[in-house]
């Protein structure tokens, strides 16, 4: 098998895909419907903010990345958030320092938060030998020791790790043979690392025929129901109510569920 074997229809998004691929009912309700009240996590928003810095200093065109960063904060962040504003900038600020030291090990870089398709990876480079190589930032507020390799690791198998290396090499018209995890861990000690993750054209190719077949579900608005995905190790899912309570009767959502515009 191989790339260019493989039929591909409607492209939809990793994160989508991955919904679709734990339950597609979720993936039906998300697209239409909130969760009221849901916290206002600051975690995400100090990942998209250090994007941003680095965005700035891989760009170089002259903006200072700490403002950059503190900018999106400031534009971003919601009262009643579980981190005070004061708070998520310093951690954004230390996030951006860090990240800004880490040797990506690229002397060229060919594209920085371009869309490729339905993706936009952070940083496309080239490394010492020319070889094409995508890197993605990702901050972890908070990652003991113990959990790395395991939080690492799933990255290894991820959708959107595959996606990039599909997409970039369709682009590029060349072979995308690593991807690497730009890590950026702020506690309980603030270190970065490069985790690298190589890529065998066969077998990105039996990913690709995977996900097409997925994304031609998706298109088809297939909506079954998954019930081993009803409940993760982290608790329920937010649609359990929907699903276990409601029986998926929409005209009593909006007790629990707000409709997206
Ligand atoms: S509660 Fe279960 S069936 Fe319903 S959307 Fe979530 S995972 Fe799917």
């Amino acid at each position: 098998m191989n790339l260019d074997d493989v039929s591909v229809g409607t492209v939809y998004s990793p994160y989508n895909l991955s919904d679709f691929q734990k339950c597609p009912r979720l993936y039906d309700y998300k697209k239409r419907w909130d969760v009221k009240g849901k916290e206002l996590n600051t975690a995400i928003l100090i990942g998209a903010a250090v994007a941003a810095g680095l965005e700035a200093h891989y760009q170089g065109q002259g903006r200072d990345p700490k403002q950059v960063a503190a900018d999106y904060v400031d534009a971003s962040y919601k009262v009643g958030s579980d981190r005070s504003l004061e708070g998520v900038q310093a951690l954004t600020r230390k996030g951006v320092r860090y990240g800004m030291a880490t040797n990506l090990g690229l002397p060229k870089i060919e594209a920085v938060e371009k869309f490729f398709g339905r993706i936009r990876p952070d940083l496309v480079g080239r490394d010492p030998a020319g070889k094409l190589m995508v890197v993605d930032h990702k901050v972890k507020v908070n990652l003991d020791d113990r959990y790395k390799e395991k939080e690492l690791g799933a990255y290894d198998t991820s959708n959107q790790m595959f996606h990039y290396a599909w997409a970039v090499g369709q682009d590029f018209g060349e072979k995308v043979e690593q991807v690497a995890i730009h890590l950026i861990v702020l506690g309980p000690r603030a270190y970065t690392e490069m985790h690298l993750i190589q890529i065998d054209q066969r077998h990105l190719a039996t990913w690709l025929e995977s996900a097409a077949l997925d994304w031609d579900d998706m298109h088809a608005n297939e909506r079954r129901q998954r019930f081993e995905s009803c409940m993760g190790k982290y608790g329920p899912c937010e649609f359990h109510a929907a699903c276990h309570s409601y029986y998926g009767d929409e005209s009593k959502f909006s007790a629990l569920y707000i409709r997206r515009r």
